[in-house]
């Protein structure tokens, strides 16, 4: 089963109260990818710059992710410059640089047309929709959104909505898109907007899935050490997607079980700098905490 994320492919610099790194592997692409490598096939659709490492693009090959729908142009890859503030809560975007992403065409790879599923992720929701529109017939698609486009091009992010089964934002997002005040008000109002399935990603304080009229929470794994939350979002929907595909249904009890796997990954991404401990997980590792937080629920 394949998993077709068109995303950000980047660079980031962060700023934590405890480190700064400058221009590392970063992208809602990337991040999703790497784990989804766990559970299904990932294939991703991007561009990056000729300043790019060739070396994580074949590191993501080595781990089975299909890189031809990623293009090399002429130019700065995408950048992104952001600051933590204390105890990780809230952070601020200090430089967001589209480079090569701005003037675009994606073409998704011929082979790649009939992936069974898809992740808009992260970028511009242009993009996002032009990536659609190539689709055969996936079996389920889901996007994903990022502030900057709900202020820049809100009608246009309001307009994937109904095109997609699943929608997973963060419960930032959520507000900004619906005005709701509540995470329940807010996934219901998406829900009438026309997603089958929607999904508020909240930090620490787990997230909430609404499908088929009922809510389900699952928490996050308490982490002890966090070291950067970059990607958690990212990796939190590789993961659910790729869960989805590899038990082959989205029925409520699969979307439940995804949502937990989602989260037992998502724990891992804010452990370290970086997708790249991501792509080198283990079967058992994932397992452990998902068993965790299904006991953590149970009674
Ligand atoms: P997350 O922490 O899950 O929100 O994802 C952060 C990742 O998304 C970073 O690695 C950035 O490179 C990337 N990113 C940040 N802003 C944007 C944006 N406006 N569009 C696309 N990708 C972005």
């Amino acid at each position: 089963v394949r998993l077709l994320t068109v995303g950000s492919i980047a660079f980031d610099t962060i700023e934590t109260p405890r480190a700064t790194r400058e221009r590392i592997i970063g992208g809602s692409a990337n991040f999703a990818s790497a784990a989804a490598v766990h559970f299904v096939a990932p294939a991703m659709v991007g561009v990056v710059g000729d300043d790019y490492p060739e070396e994580w693009l074949a590191a993501l090959r080595a781990r089975g992710v299909d890189t031809s729908g990623v293009r090399r142009e002429p130019g700065e890859s995408f950048f992104w410059h952001a600051r933590y503030h204390d105890n990780f809560a809230d952070r601020t975007t200090v430089t967001t640089r589209l480079g090569i992403f701005e003037r675009f065409d994606p073409r998704v790879p011929e082979a790649l047309r009939d992936a069974e599923l898809v992740f808009l992720a992260n970028i511009t929701p242009d993009l996002q929709a032009r990536v659609l529109g190539q689709l055969a017939r996936p079996a389920f698609t889901a996007m994903d959104t990022m502030n900057l486009w709900i202020r820049t091009a809100r009608e246009k992010v309001l307009a994937l909505v109904p095109a997609v089964d699943c929608v997973l934002v963060n419960d930032e997002e959520l507000a900004g898109l619906t005005g709701a005040a509540s995470p329940f008000e807010g996934l219901r109002e998406l829900a009438r907007m026309g997603a089958r399935v929607v999904v508020v990603k909240m930090g620490p304080r787990g997230s909430v899935l609404f499908a088929g009229g009922s809510f389900f929470w699952a928490p996050a794994f308490p982490v002890a050490d966090v070291v950067d939350p970059t990607g958690a979002g990212d990796s939190f929907a590789g993961a659910f997607l790729g869960c989805i595909g590899a038990m082959g249904g989205a029925g409520p009890r699969d979307l439940k079980r995804a949502l937990l796997y989602a989260s037992a990954v998502a724990s891992f991404a804010v452990e370290a700098f970086e997708p790249r401990a991501l792509l080198g997980l283990t079967r058992d590792r994932i397992q452990e905490r998902y068993m965790f937080l299904r006991h953590l629920i149970n009674y």
